[in-house]
């Protein structure tokens, strides 16, 4: 008997369910917490059986296959017993590749996944390619793969879905750089984090690609050390490269076996040099799939951007109000402050994952007039900035803080949301907390 069991029925396990189904396996879903109805709906449809807020173990310790959301951790006691009958446990992205024979661009890192799969996901569309662009967008990999049958996907890969492969493997990969963050998953080890990773390379051989930042640092040592089997083409803002993407005066370079293409880089829709990063590594990636020149600078320069994700909402008074609700931490907050090009009134804070404020001192000081807290406990950011700003004012709803930074701003400044944190304590998750800054900003 072919039982895939799937711990998980959101958008992923959902999928997963209908494509087993559709290869013939006899699939159960089963969801710890409550299933959306929607999801129930689709279930009912295809006649796949399922149950919520509890997982039966009879039901699935007799599975031949387990599909685990990456939601839930390894050291779930379920999922210890699951391993120690030896039953495989894989992720998603695993099971649905074995059922597609289209190229596939994947992308993982610590922070610009979203963003560099958008985008790399405009360029292979406006050149008309029949692909689709999954992740934490829209329907699940799975689902399209059961649905569709496309030459191509462009896919957000988290290290939660590359712990639970074994065969998968992109012929493009993009990391887009590697800085501490779900340490927790991760037995607080650093290490651990980086070969999760890595695992996008783990199967690619000297046919495939892997593209990465080539300023960071962490990922430079990891692979001095720990050589992967793919061909490299590294991107720089900082050096020139002989192969690979870079910066020349105003323009960025990509240059794959001498073929070279040119853009300027002022015609970007995307700003901040992290931007110029995620455009880098998509038209790398574009060029490897023979997307035309003249395609990826058309669609470079009309990408509308992704939502959350230093998103311009309105001008007011002269004055611009940006979201960038989905900086839940101090790295990519890093590169919105960076990208400030006025004094800024910065609204911060929530759940803090043991930020290190340091190495955003030097923006804070130049272009932060005023900090707004915006977190249940907003003593860590009053410790480490107080001194720094002339103006801090705690607040404790997403209208003070607006109506507040409203105030506070002036003709040609800037009113950036970019919190450094989780949303858990005041908002139900980034995409609530980003939601109400665009509403508060409406209403003003
Ligand atoms: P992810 O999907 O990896 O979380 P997103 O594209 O959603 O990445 O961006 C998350 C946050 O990180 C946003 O605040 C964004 O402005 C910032 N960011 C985007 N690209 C990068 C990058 N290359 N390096 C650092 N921060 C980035």
């Amino acid at each position: 008997m072919n039982r895939l069991v799937i711990l998980g029925g959101g958008e992923s396990g959902v999928g997963t369910a209908i494509l087993g189904k559709q290869n013939g396996y006899e699939v159960f879903v089963s969801d710890k917490g409550k299933i959306k109805e929607e999801y129930k709906d689709v279930l009912e449809h295809f006649e796949i059986n399922w149950e919520e807020e509890n997982h039966t173990e009879s039901k699935i310790l007799n599975a031949s296959l387990v599909m685990k959301s990456p939601g839930i951790p390894d050291t779930a006691p379920l999922v210890k017993e699951i391993h120690n009958k030896g039953i495989p446990v894989i992720s998603e992205i695993e099971f649905a590749s074995k059922y597609t024979n289209a190229t596939i661009i994947g992308i993982t890192g610590s922070n610009g996944k979203t963003t560099t799969t958008m985008l790399a996901g405009h360029l292979l569309k406006e050149e008309g390619l029949h692909m689709g662009v999954a992740g934490n967008i829209g329907d699940s990999y799975a689902k399209m793969v059961a649905e569709n049958n496309y030459d191509f996907y462009v896919l957000e890969i988290s290290s939660f879905q590359l712990d639970g492969i074994v065969d998968f493997k992109p012929h493009i990969a993009i990391l887009t750089n590697i800085t501490p963050d779900h340490l927790d998953r991760y037995e607080y080890k650093f290490e651990n984090y980086i070969a999760s990773k890595f695992k996008i390379a783990k199967n690619q051989t000297n046919e495939d690609f892997l593209i990465y930042d080539a300023d960071d640092e962490v990922i430079s040592t990891w692979l001095a050390k720990n050589p992967v089997k793919s061909k490299l083409l590294p991107f720089s803002v900082k050096k020139q490269l002989k192969e690979g993407a870079y910066l020349k005066d105003d323009k960025i370079i990509i240059n794959i076996q001498n073929n070279i293409l040119e853009m300027t880089t002022d015609t970007l829709a995307l700003e901040g040099v992290h931007n110029l990063k995620n455009t880098m590594a998509a038209a790398t990636a574009a060029r490897l799939v023979s997307i035309r020149k003249e395609t990826i600078r058309q669609s470079v320069a009309n990408f509308q951007g992704v939502e959350h994700r230093l998103e311009k909402v309105l001008k007011i008074h002269h004055v611009q109000y940006i979201n960038d609700s989905k900086a839940t931490n101090v790295n990519a907050t890093y590169y919105a402050l960076e990208s400030m090009k006025t004094a800024t009134v910065w609204i911060v804070g929530g759940v803090d994952k043991g930020n290190d404020y340091t190495e955003l001192m030097p923006f804070v000081r130049e272009k932060v007039k005023a900090i707004i807290c915006l977190g249940e406990d907003n003593s860590k950011i009053k410790d480490v900035f107080g001194n720094v700003v002339d103006l801090m004012v705690e607040t404790y709803d997403m209208n003070e803080a607006v109506k507040v930074a409203y105030k506070i701003a002036e003709r040609g400044e800037t009113v950036l949301l970019s919190p450094a944190c989780a949303s858990f304590d005041l908002f139900d998750n980034y995409e609530d907390r980003g939601n109400q800054f665009k509403q508060a900003v409406k209403n003003l």
